[in-house]
């Protein structure tokens, strides 16, 4: 596949931008080589600025679940844009997009728009902070939750270790209240609530785990978090910015029964433009300002574009719901792919949840980062060019989870479950 438009287009955005990108995760680091740079989509597929077309299991990093310039979604910005690009002052839709989120996410009973997800763990975090008092936030290693300063932090060992920074710039003083956990440990959780438990705000965790591939919590993990938290004072953060609307309408508190004190949302709740938003129990979010004194603010928040994209594709999965195709096509692609890899004799393991999932070229599934993190990261790069270069466009890292849209077509799956066979039978032995 030749792509010379976007090798010139990469080689200039080098120079004015560092590393030729506007955030990491789309600078194909992990697997070495340069990104493609895109020119539209539509529906399951994308077109690069070459003309060259790929089945998309990115969707944006997750918030495209209906496929690309889905028609509701379009026509609902196009009438937004006649109206205002933005106000600054209270708009009729940021009234329409919390009451679906209120409706559909089963804990939130009030909620705050912001721009995006980091700024909604970020300010999940102060909240949690400023209703309980107390300073101190647990997060698990492997999970992540934007580049908010505290919990930019290193996975930890076994034991609980307090929170080293792991980019230059954030200082130890920002991370020295975060504790790092082990995921899927309910057995660490309680030695660092028995240690600490009367100085901890809160514990943030991704309910399911996209962001070291996917990984799935055990009910007993679940269930001792919220335990602990209740019994020691603490909320329970959901950071469903993945999973929210994705791997079922009311995200997987929904999915998996249980009740969060606060939960985070970003990427579908905006249809593929740029929202975040934080809600829970109204007696917690009332002391954000200014019902409260919890300082939290953005210029652009419940911007009319934003919660129009929102507004569309929340209807749509509340009133067409996809979850049931999206099962099928989930099952299709993880079974074909494991049984690729299978067939190719490589160590592999598949894990899933509705339209998202992982093929781990480790042999175990994985369960934390520990686990995770022993899979095979020049494998997972040799099958991400070889699939790139039959025209399927997978995140580009072992370490991420793929996404399925509603858009996407049985007949989609079996050319990506063909390519797979075709690039790892290639692997032979090495
Ligand atoms: N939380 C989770 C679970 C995420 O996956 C992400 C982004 N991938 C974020 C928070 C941060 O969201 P954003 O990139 O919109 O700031």
């Amino acid at each position: 596949m030749q792509r010379p438009n976007s090798h010139a287009i990469f080689t200039r955005a080098k120079e004015i931008m560092p590393g030729g990108v506007n955030s990491p995760a789309r600078a194909f680091g992990a697997v070495g080589g340069e990104p493609v740079v895109m020119d539209r989509a539509s529906g399951a597929y994308l077109f690069d600025v070459d003309g060259n077309q790929y089945i998309d299991y990115i969707g944006s990093w997750g918030p495209m679940i209906l496929g690309h310039q889905h028609p509701a979604v379009v026509v609902a910005v196009r009438a937004a844009v006649e109206k205002a690009f933005s106000f600054g002052a209270p708009s009729p839709g940021e009234n329409e997009l919390c009451e679906l989120i209120i409706e559909l996410v089963p804990s939130i009973e009030m909620v705050r728009l912001v721009s995006s997800g980091t700024e909604a763990t970020m300010s999940a975090i102060r909240l949690a902070r400023g209703y309980t008092g107390r300073d101190r936030i647990i997060k698990f290693a492997g999970n992540y939750h934007g580049h908010v300063d505290s919990l930019l932090v290193a996975a930890g060992s076994s034991a609980a270790t307090l929170g080293v920074p792991n980019s230059p710039g954030v200082t130890a003083g920002t991370t020295q209240d975060t504790i790092i956990c082990r995921y899927n440990d309910p057995a660490n959780l309680e030695e660092i609530f028995a240690e600490h438990g009367s100085t901890i705000a809160g514990v943030i965790f991704e309910p399911i785990v996209g962001n070291m591939g996917t990984v799935i919590p055990t009910a007993e993990f679940l269930q001792t978090m919220r335990e602990l938290t209740w019994k020691h004072g603490a909320l329970m953060i959901c950071d469903e910015v993945m999973t929210g609307f994705r791997v079922a309408v009311g995200g997987a508190q929904q999915l998996l029964d249980f009740t969060p004190d606060l939960t985070t949302l970003g990427k579908i709740v905006g249809g593929g433009m740029p929202i975040g938003a934080y809600g829970g129990r109204k007696e917690v979010m009332q002391h954000v300002l200014p019902a409260g004194k919890v300082f939290q603010a953005g210029t652009l928040s419940g911007n009319p574009l934003a919660t129009a994209a929102g507004i569309a594709t929340l209807k749509q999965l509340r009133d067409q719901p996809p979850y049931e195709k999206l099962e099928q096509l989930g099952a299709q692609l993880g079974d074909g792919l494991l049984a690729a890899a299978q067939a190719a004799k490589i160590p592999a393991s598949l894990t899933r949840v509705g339209s998202m999932l992982t093929l781990f070229f480790n042999p175990m599934q994985p369960t934390d980062w520990d686990t995770a993190s022993q899979s095979d990261t020049t494998r997972f790069a040799r099958y991400f060019w070889g699939l790139l270069n039959r025209g399927v466009y997978m995140p580009c890292s072992q370490y991420e989870a793929l996404f399925i849209s509603a858009a996407h077509s049985p007949a989609d799956i079996q050319a990506t479950i063909a390519a797979a066979q075709e690039v790892l039978a290639g692997f032979g032995e090495k």
